[in-house]
């Protein structure tokens, strides 16, 4: 068969591994001139079952209504009269209740566990190299308070199969030597030994290489316009650089596949919420924390990355913005400095924001479309880089008519009725 992948993102080129390794000709198109250079390039970098959290939550209403109020804080929502918008937050709102939020929860972590162990599964399989650290992430919380009344979503994690231990002060700085200055300042927090961090960049272009030295086509530079479909069926991708025309056809197109979708009349509830990371050297710093932190009441997250520590935050509506300035990233540095006075360079900061493509429930869309020969692998959201390979399995299994491992409950377009 011939398979034309749709975004070359760490979710284009797993799927187009997992479909190649079964012997079919894979063409990806990308409108840059090379693999994972949007939402893949500069995330978060933490394999983070530890994080499978719904963001639609009971609390989520009172959280961003009181964010229009707040002078920098982690997560910012700004209204839109967007009737996209509008029709995006009604979803998101009605998933807010506990029994739904609850759901939610449990299908994001099937996925993110599952694909931390894929990942690892590929990364010995293709001999892929992307600065993997597998020393877990601790969930760090600074005020009691804030433990209290989140803990109890850890509770659930862990009774779905999650390992996890709840830490204090001493053992947060025991298993992370480098909080050892600064233990005051946490009320403790939780440890996922399984959890890890790695560079999704390097592990797309590597995989984008691998998949080229086995004769997969990279269509770089060209930009897709629409889809044209007839029947039921999509016939052709249109590009500024010609058409491109398979048997199947697989959309990953990150943030931008609802307006790739709009073209053939598919509605894909996603919306993109921005994200600021920086990356700065490590250098001769010895404060820098080898596990993936994530401090939780700031919702900072730090990955050590080979040379330099990647640390990362905020969750802003701001359409498909991606500019950026350099107070953005003022209370990221505020937690960086104040837990790991020592952990970097922090004067040397290499700035980038980028959008997450998420869904108002939280988990991704896989598998089949409204179009018999149109696949979906979207909207992951905050957990693209820990779920890419789950569900690029799962797409591949569905495109090849077999029924995949991973439990798809709650995981298809059908669930939006
Ligand atoms: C700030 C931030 C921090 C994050 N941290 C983490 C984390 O710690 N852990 C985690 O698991 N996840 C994290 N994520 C989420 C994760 O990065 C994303 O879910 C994931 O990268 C999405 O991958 P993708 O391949 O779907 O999208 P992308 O990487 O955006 O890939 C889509 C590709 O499609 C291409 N494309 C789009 N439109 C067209 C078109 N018209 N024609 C041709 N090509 C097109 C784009 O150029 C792009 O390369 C984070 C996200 C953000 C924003």
């Amino acid at each position: 068969m011939k398979i034309v992948i749709m975004g070359g993102g760490v979710i284009g080129v797993t799927t187009a591994w997992y479909l190649q390794r079964e012997g079919h000709e894979v063409t990806v198109i990308e409108r840059n001139e090379a693999c994972g250079l949007e939402t893949s390039f500069q995330n978060g970098a933490l394999l983070a079952p530890g994080h499978s959290q719904a963001w639609a939550s009971p609390g989520a209403f009172k959280t961003l209504i009181k964010s229009l109020f707040q002078d920098d804080p982690a997560l910012r929502f700004r209204p839109s009269v967007d009737p996209r918008f509008l029709a995006w937050n009604l979803k998101f709102l009605a998933n807010c209740t506990a029994p739904r939020y609850r759901a939610n929860t449990l299908r994001i972590l099937r996925v993110m566990m599952r694909g931390v162990d894929k990942l690892r599964e590929l990364r010995e399989e293709a001999d892929i190299a992307y600065d993997a650290n597998d020393d877990g992430i601790l969930y760090l919380f600074r005020r009691q308070h804030s433990l209290d009344t989140y803990g109890s979503s850890w509770t659930l994690l862990a009774e779905h199969g999650l390992e996890l231990e709840q830490v204090d002060r001493d053992r947060c700085a025991e298993i992370e030597p480098a909080l050892g200055a600064t233990r005051d300042k946490i009320a403790g927090g939780f440890f996922s030994p399984n959890d890890g961090a790695g560079d999704a960049l390097i592990f797309t272009q590597n995989m984008a290489q691998r998949l080229i030295e086995k004769g997969a086509e990279f269509r770089y530079g060209a930009t897709i316009r629409s889809l044209k479909a007839s029947g039921g069926r999509v016939e052709v991708v249109v590009t500024d650089k010609g058409e491109v025309k398979g048997d199947v056809y697989v959309m990953a197109l990150g943030p931008e596949a609802p307006a790739i979708g709009r073209t053939i009349g598919l509605s894909l509830p996603i919306w993109p919420i921005k994200g600021y990371t920086v990356s700065v050297p490590i250098g001769d710093h010895k404060g820098v924390p080898r596990t993936g932190i994530i401090e939780e009441d700031n919702l900072v997250a730090f990955a050590h990355l080979g040379d330099r520590l990647r640390v990362g935050g905020k969750a802003e509506f701001a359409g498909y913005d991606k500019t950026y300035k350099d107070k953005d990233f003022r209370g990221v540095f505020k937690v960086a400095r104040d837990l790991f006075p020592d952990g970097a360079d922090y004067d040397k900061p290499e700035y980038y924001a980028c959008l997450r493509p998420v869904t108002p429930d939280g988990p991704p869309i896989l598998g089949r479309s409204r179009h018999d020969n149109l696949f979906l692998n979207v909207g992951h959201g905050a957990a693209g880089w820990t779920e890419a390979c789950s569900c690029a399995e799962a797409v591949a299994d569905i495109v090849l008519g077999r029924t995949p491992e991973m439990d798809m409950e709650g995981l298809e377009l059908s669930r939006y009725g």
